[in-house]
């Protein structure tokens, strides 16, 4: 297409419009923190005129950025409150981490990629978010029972199935738990509420996510 290039607030707040408040997201917060925290900052250089596109974009060792809506409605469904603990399952380029943070979140993130988790956490010290997120290098598919209960879980990959460590140390005093579930190429996205000893899981729809690799997870 020839012409002017949109600059990156007009394809920011073309994203909130069409990508995310036309599809259904309606939490004002959740929008609110997805027009101020700067995506450009999370994806390669080469991809930063792209950084709002209504896609996943790749980030180093062959792992990727989930698509805007799917951070939002990942959030969204997450449903934080200012305070609230997240553990985080997948740093990548700490992108969903950022969001959480914005939103007043206290967020522990894992990472089995070492590099993958340096680099996000000098990005987001870099922005300012460094004090709200931890960023620790290994295996999350079992979660991290030293915090549970976890008032609230978030896995940023595809899981075989619901890993049984992150249920347990779900907060069964209404905790939540959102994660993509299914087969590596394609799943859906599980909303899992604790209330007691009971879960109640509800689909939120098809989506596709690279492969949560470890115990709970798939072989790597
Ligand atoms: N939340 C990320 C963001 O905002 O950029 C996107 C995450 S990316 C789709 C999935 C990430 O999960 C990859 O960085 C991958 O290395 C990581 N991962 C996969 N299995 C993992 C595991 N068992 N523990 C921790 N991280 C894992």
């Amino acid at each position: 297409m020839n012409g002017p290039r949109p600059s990156l607030d007009q394809a920011r707040a073309d994203m909130i419009e069409y990508q995310l408040r036309l599809r259904g997201i309606a939490d004002p917060r959740v929008l609110q923190a997805m027009a101020e925290v700067p995506r450009e900052e999370f994806v390669p250089d080469w991809a930063r005129r792209y950084a709002y596109a209504d896609e996943a974009l790749p980030i180093a060792h062959g792992q990727t950025i989930s698509q805007p809506y799917i951070v939002a409605r990942m959030t969204e469904l997450l449903a934080v409150r200012p305070g609230d603990r997240v553990l985080e399952i997948g740093t990548g380029s700490g992108y969903q981490a950022a969001i959480l943070a914005h939103l007043g979140c206290s967020v522990v993130s894992y990472e089995r990629q070492a590099e993958l988790a340096a680099e996000a956490r000098e990005r987001l010290e870099r922005l300012g978010y460094g004090r709200f997120v931890e960023i620790r290098v290994g295996d999350g598919s079992l979660g991290d029972p030293e915090g549970a209960p976890w008032p609230r879980i978030i896995v940023t990959a595809a899981a075989p199935r619901i890993p049984e460590a992150l249920r347990e140390q779900l907060d069964p005093d209404g905790g939540r738990l959102v994660i993509p579930v299914g087969p590596r190429t394609h799943q859906e996205l599980m909303l899992v509420v604790r209330r007691g000893d009971e879960w109640q899981e509800t689909s939120d729809g098809p989506c596709v996510f690279v492969p949560l690799i470890g115990e709970g997870g798939f072989p790597g």
